[in-house]
């Protein structure tokens, strides 16, 4: 077995950053409460170490002032926002309560959040292309005046071109998620340009959004995927960017897996076999300790 591993698998200087930061603050820090809202990163052995270092993991705000921890006396509180970033109203709910904010999220979301607030105010209807539930979009929208439709599918775009017009604005700004397909987000781009947009949209601007992380990992993936017999994709299930690394890789290879970690590989080992080239590639919010379980893992099994 030939094992090839993705230059480009693993945390992105975004997620990296926001670890980092998060684990150092913890260990210094042994005054305030800390909270972060929602998972720092979708991988389940790095929310666990930060966990023992002190930091608690909630999904909404009201869980802050419901916090009633036993033998706790901490009255100051700090709340982590991770490399996702948040709506504006979170740095609202924050300020009003005088919740001090250790700001992770990643440059790359928080110059999508500058375009999509300053667009927005210059009377811009914005087009965010992504996935609909997906934090980072949620975020993103919430930078905008409300006049912003998300289009997760080529299939939105009649019903946002609809609300284009029902808002009475001209001028329509698309960005995308930054973890967001390329491939997708190019057919969608080519749709709203060819659609009969006459008397709706006067001015169309397009931001490719997608940040750089995402597309060269995208395409190495598709380019190893290529070349191999097997391919794994490690990362978490609940993670955009990585299902998306599965997507590219099934259209290229027969024999795909997509896991968590080393334990659900013993499982999907049957698929890979013993022999052939394999590809490993891994999410941006993979931490490295699982990629090298998994490589270790292949090297056991030749
Ligand atoms: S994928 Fe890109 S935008 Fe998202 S956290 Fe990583 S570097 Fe930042």
């Amino acid at each position: 077995m030939e094992i090839i591993l993705g230059k480009t698998a693993g945390f992105c200087y975004g997620v990296k950053n926001a670890v980092e930061k998060a684990e150092t603050y913890a260990k210094q820090q042994k005054v305030k409460s800390i909270f972060c809202l929602g998972e720092l990163v979708h991988n389940r052995q790095v929310i666990e170490k930060l966990e023992q270092e002190g930091i608690k993991f909630i999904n909404i705000l009201s869980d802050i002032e419901q916090d009633k921890r036993k033998n706790e006396e901490k009255e100051d509180k700090i709340v982590i926002i991770r490399a996702h970033g948040e709506p504006k109203t979170t740095y609202t709910f924050l300020e009003e309560r005088n919740i001090e904010v250790l700001d992770l999220t990643c440059p790359n979301v928080l110059a999508i959040h500058r375009i999509v607030e300053e667009y927005s105010k210059q009377g811009w209807y914005i087009f965010l292309i992504g996935d609909k539930k997906h934090p980072e979009v949620i975020g993103t929208a919430g930078f905008s005046n409300g006049q912003c439709s998300i289009i997760e599918v080529e299939e939105d775009i009649d019903k946002a071109l609809e609300e284009v017009k029902n808002s009475n604005l001209h001028k329509l700004l698309v960005v995308a998620q930054t973890t967001y397909s390329l491939e997708k987000f190019n057919k969608i781009v080519e749709k709203i340009r060819v659609a009969d947009t006459k008397g709706i949209v006067e001015n169309l601007e397009i931001k490719n959004t997608i940040c750089n992380a995402t597309k060269l990992r995208q395409e190495e993936t598709e380019e190893l995927a290529k070349r191999v017999d097997s391919m794994i994709i490690i990362g978490g299930k609940n993670s955009s960017n990585t299902k998306k690394l599965y997507e590219i890789s099934a259209k290229e290879c027969e024999k795909v897996v997509l896991v968590e970690n080393v334990k659900e590989l013993e499982e999907a080992k049957e698929k890979i076999g013993k022999e052939g080239k394999v590809g490993v590639m891994a999410g941006a919010s993979t931490p490295k300790e699982s990629i090298e379980e998994v490589i270790q893992f292949l090297r056991d099994l030749k």
